[in-house]
């Protein structure tokens, strides 16, 4: 398996690949860059995370660097932590990736992402051994800090958008899958703020993942049927570091990632229009549903770091990603589960019906996500070819290349983690977003025998 580096860090399987050595490079390039100060840390709860953040703090302590450690924490909650405390921040976490694999993020003094210049440098550093080593009288030092968890709690409480009092009276109940992530020690906390009657699915942070921990639909049939047996109000589901969120509707039927952000957005835009940042490939209902409330869309290249830097340039009411991403420029701006959910509670109060009619009040797509393997074959080359090939449709290559159709969308992207490119379609019926998928695929694969045939 190869080891993954990119701007946002370094991602690996533990055994395979992702080091203690490397880890510890990472670190020592990471605190030269920054020039010493406090690094916030966190981690999710994957059984390697321990053996990670011991390399993470030595190399951190030895280039001059304090570390504030929160332990197992959820990303948005590191990230204010490092807004609020810190001069730079790392997550140990490979987010919603599976069981064998880990990963380091690294936070900008912002609390954001590195963006890509910051990023390249990290790793310019890295590979050079470019390390500013502190002498005995300045090496970092070490602390704990516990109050990270309530802090990202009562910035959620005391959001203006919320009537606490009201959410607390009206009792909702509410399942929560946890699978085991660091969602475990934010989501009972918050949900016992808000008055919820709750059950927590896969609670212990231990790093057990019961399934694939990604929360997709196909993984959330144990949620849907607890939903019923509970006579829940909605279930949800985060994903290991909790800047996910998944919901599923009273009956157990999962409503798709795209509709978090949906859902969201449609509460907020209620009360406040005005400019919603998400990426290229998010669910073009957020269109539909910024015109309902006179909004406009600002969509720019797939990636966290990409959409909160727009957020905050453009001044955002609402951003995120389509992969149940929620970011609510009042709290921070980094995709944020827990903020997520407190706004599908305060819009199902105000709603004052179940979850599942508010979902279906909103403009109904459908996507298809795909990838053809590309293995030896340069994707970026077969993507230039597929556009050229397309002669005069209408195109948006915010990212890769999006077919723009009536009422629906394809977009071709090359990874940039894998062999892989991408393939998503939009329609308003499922069977119409597999067609659109099927014949671009088709497409691809003669590219691809053309492609690999030339030797290209
Ligand atoms: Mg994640």
């Amino acid at each position: 398996m190869p080891l993954l580096v990119s701007v946002s860090g370094i991602r690996g399987v533990v055994g395979d690949g992702l080091t203690p050595e490397l880890v510890l490079r990472v670190a020592q390039a990471y605190g030269s860059w920054l020039g010493g100060g406090k690094v916030i840390l966190g981690r999710d709860s994957r059984v390697t995370g321990e053996m990670l953040r011991g390399a993470v703090i030595s190399g951190l302590m030895a280039v001059g660097c304090d570390v504030v450690d929160l332990g197992i924490c959820p990303t948005p909650t590191t990230e204010i932590a490092t807004e609020r405390h810190g001069d730079g921040g790392i997550i140990i976490t490979a987010s919603h990736n599976p069981i064998e694999w880990n990963a380091l993020k690294l936070l900008a003094p912002d609390g954001l992402f590195l963006d890509e210049e910051q990023g390249a440098e990290v790793m310019r550093r890295m590979e050079a051994g470019d390390f500013r080593f502190a002498r005995w009288d300045g090496i970092g030092k070490l602390s704990h800090y516990a109050g990270a968890i309530k802090e990202h709690v009562a910035e959620i409480l005391n959001l203006r958008f919320l009537n606490v009092g009201a959410i607390r009276k009206r009792r909702f109940r509410v399942v929560a899958d946890c699978v085991h992530g660091a969602g475990g020690v934010i989501l009972p906390y918050l949900l016992d703020r808000l008055g919820c009657e709750f059950k927590i699915l896969h609670e212990e942070a231990n790093g057990l993942f019961p399934r694939k921990p990604e929360p997709l639909p196909e993984y959330l049939g144990e949620l849907g049927e607890a939903v019923k047996a509970f006579g829940a109000d909605f279930g949800l589901a985060v994903d290991p570091d909790v800047d996910r969120l998944a919901l599923v509707d009273e009956t157990g039927r999962p409503l798709g990632e795209e509709y978090t952000l949906a859902l969201a957005a449609d509460f907020i835009l209620s009360k406040r229009p005005g400019t919603v940042v998400v990426n290229a490939s998010t669910t073009r209902a957020i269109d539909d549903l910024a015109a309902r409330y006179n909004s406009t869309v600002v969509r720019t290249k797939v990636g966290e770091i990409h959409v909160a830097k727009k957020a905050r340039e453009v001044g955002a009411t609402i951003a995120g990603e389509g992969n149940g991403g929620v970011i609510l420029p009042d709290v921070h701006l980094g995709r944020d589960a827990p903020v997520g959910l407190a706004l599908i509670l305060q819009g199902l109060l105000e709603k004052e019906e179940p979850i599942s009619r508010w979902h279906s009040s909103l403009p109904q797509y459908f996507m298809v996500k795909d990838r053809i393997e590309v293995g030896s074959a340069s994707a970026v080359e077969i993507v230039q070819r597929y556009k050229e090939k397309l002669g005069r449709a209408k195109v948006d290559l915010t990212d890769g290349v999006k077919v723009l159709l009536d009422d629906a969308w394809v977009q071709v992207r090359p990874s940039n983690t894998e062999p892989i490119i991408r393939v998503m379609a939009e329609a308003p019926t499922p069977e119409r977003a597999r067609r659109l998928a099927d014949e671009h695929l088709r497409i691809l694969r003669e590219l691809l025998k053309e492609v690999s045939e030339s030797g290209a």
